[in-house]
């Protein structure tokens, strides 16, 4: 079992006014086989803590720590938090030129294993992954990101994920614009990871919707840079009917 640890997460980004701060004091463990959804308005931290998880320079912790099995995330190159078993998602998201998508999964692969795949065993695994997918052969020759549609980015994400065998993965937005037969076919991806490698799974999203097809058992709602409810997949089912006014809008007299 592997757990990796948020504790009291501060992060500042940089903007023209200066350092900002976005999260403030963020809480969170989540260890392999568990399912955790972080829900929250627009403008909530959510993805400043998926881009922390990342290694992004953009964001800077000024205090509380990451650990994944006790190591200290903080401290690891983006390569190395890969190799530690962390899935990022939104690692890659730019454009590589002239490099495959096959190849770019089996250079990935290699980094993460410390040795390349054999060639015939690593092929039949990414026909099958994107068989599983339901993406067409020929995506496999194409250029990393190059000219990908929104679905196609989140298809290959997915297609990531079967493949490197992460212990935790960060999944940000993966449901966003997706309709519903590509969020079922993502979904199914995500569920069948959670089963073949005890997965943990971090999904962060605005919306309940993709909630229906990968259910968390843990979801904690955060504005304002911290997490201000915890519970179960009832809470989520909660925030499809109520959305999110009533952590917006106190009624006078609450704090
Ligand atoms: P969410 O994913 O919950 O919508 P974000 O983490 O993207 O929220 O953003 C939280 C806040 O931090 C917003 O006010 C956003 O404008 C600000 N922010 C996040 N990243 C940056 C950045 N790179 N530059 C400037 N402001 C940022
Ligand atoms: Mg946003
Ligand atoms: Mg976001």
């Amino acid at each position: 079992m592997s757990v990796l640890e948020i504790r009291d997460l501060h992060v500042t980004v940089e903007t023209e006014a200066g350092e900002t701060p976005i999260l403030n004091g963020m809480t969170l463990t989540i260890k392999t086989g568990q399912t955790h959804a972080i829900m929250g308005p627009n403008g909530s931290g959510k993805s400043t803590l998926a881009y922390t998880i990342a290694g992004h320079p953009k964001y800077t912790v000024t205090s509380g720590s990451i650990t994944l099995d006790g190591e200290d995330v903080l401290e690891m190159s983006v390569d190395e938090r890969a190799r530690a078993g962390l899935f990022l998602a939104m690692q890659y998201p730019v454009e590589i030129p002239g490099v495959t998508v096959t190849n770019f999964l089996r250079t990935a692969k290699s980094a993460i294993d410390g040795e390349a795949p054999s060639l015939r065993a690593w092929t039949k695994d990414v026909k099958q992954a994107m068989s599983n997918l339901r993406m067409d052969p020929k995506f496999a020759q194409r250029n990393v990101n190059e000219g990908f549609s929104g679905g196609e980015k989140k298809r290959h994400e997915i297609l990531q994920l079967e493949l490197l065998q992460p212990k935790i993965a960060v999944l940000d937005e993966t449901d966003s614009g997706l309709d519903v037969d590509a969020l079922k076919i993502v979904s199914e991806g995500v569920n069948r990871a959670k089963e073949a490698t005890d997965l943990g799974v971090l999904l962060i999203t605005h919306y309940t919707r993709i909630l229906r097809y990968i259910r968390p058992d843990h979801v904690h709602v955060v504005v304002g840079g911290r997490i201000v409810e915890e519970g179960g997949p009832e809470l989520a089912d909660r925030l499809e009917d109520e959305g999110y006014d009533r952590y917006l809008a106190p009624a006078d007299g609450a704090v």
